[in-house]
């Protein structure tokens, strides 16, 4: 049997939190109980709101609660390369579009509530205008350089793979993917030539994870990943979707609670068994 490989891969757009503690300290007492491998990844495709100061937070952070992982960290900054080559192929069989639309556009045209409340990181579900643009206005748009993301036409993409789309979760088991849920997703951002779900699937891949373990919020996001992978010729990992840390009042723990940053406990003397024990009685107790 290979070892299993889990990860923690990190946005640096901020200080982490004790919800993101949870979270690295079950992948990586995950790997060890099973004598595996642990990775980190620094998920910085987002420049503008990435900031170096955080990223050595991230390290500091992670050191202090007991943590070590394989080095050099990957840097999604830095393999760009590997996204642009996964977008050239899901390019060249058709199955991407530019999108000119902005935000106020779709939130325009999706203030219809959409289904249930599903985690897109790019927002409402998209209505698709783009994909039924004249392909002469889309030729004159690209000739004149208009900002555009890249989405996956979804329906041509689903059309492509076997059915159905399955992958297994260590918590619900057998999940049948129904990614067109989160409707034709963004691969490639305006304001960077990748996106989370592409880069994520490519880097899970690249990097030989066996056990995604991440939280409940991005379960539906699996769907798409799974599709991505079913494109991409790319092995599906298992993964571990699990729940999310709450405050006293049952709220979730996000990074605007700036009480609860690792950085403030350990500056308030908490110590790391503390945040161990802590978010081992999640969801409902309170720190000392
Ligand atoms: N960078 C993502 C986040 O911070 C991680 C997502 C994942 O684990 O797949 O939410």
């Amino acid at each position: 049997m290979t070892a299993i490989v889990t990860r923690f891969a990190p946005s640096p757009t901020g200080l982490l939190h004790l919800g993101h503690a949870y979270s690295a300290l079950f992948a990586w007492d995950t790997a060890q109980r099973a004598g595996g491998r642990f990775l980190l990844r620094i998920e910085d495709i987002d420049q503008g709101r990435c900031r170096p100061e955080f990223e050595a937070a991230i390290f500091e952070d992670l050191a202090w609660l007991g943590l070590d992982w394989e080095k050099p960290v990957r840097r999604q900054s830095e393999h760009m390369a590997d996204y642009a080559a996964a977008l050239a192929r899901l390019d060249g069989e058709g199955l991407i579009y530019p999108c000119f639309c902005t935000r106020k556009e779709i939130a325009e045209s999706t203030r219809a509530p959409h289904g249930p409340a599903l985690h897109n990181q790019e927002g409402p579900r998209y209505p698709g205008t783009c994909r039924a643009l004249d392909p002469h206005e889309r030729a004159d748009r690209l000739a004149r350089g208009d900002a555009h993301a890249l989405r996956l036409d979804m329906a041509k993409a689903l059309a492509r793979v076997a059915s159905p789309l399955v992958w297994h979760d260590r918590a619900k088991g057998r999940v049948v993917a129904h990614p067109e849920q989160l409707g034709d997703v963004v691969l490639a951002r305006k304001d960077t030539p990748t996106s989370y779900h592409l880069s994520v699937t490519v880097d899970d891949a690249h990097q030989g994870v066996t056990l995604v373990t991440r939280g409940q919020d991005l379960f539906h996001a699996t769907d798409v990943h799974r599709l991505l992978q079913a494109l991409l010729d790319l092995p599906t990992p298992e993964y571990h979707h699990h729940d999310l840390l709450v405050d006293g009042a049952g709220r979730r723990l996000a990074k605007r609670h700036r009480d609860d940053t690792i950085a403030m406990l350990r500056k308030r003397g908490v110590t790391p068994d503390q945040v161990r024990a802590r978010v081992a009685r999640h969801p409902k107790a309170a720190l000392v």
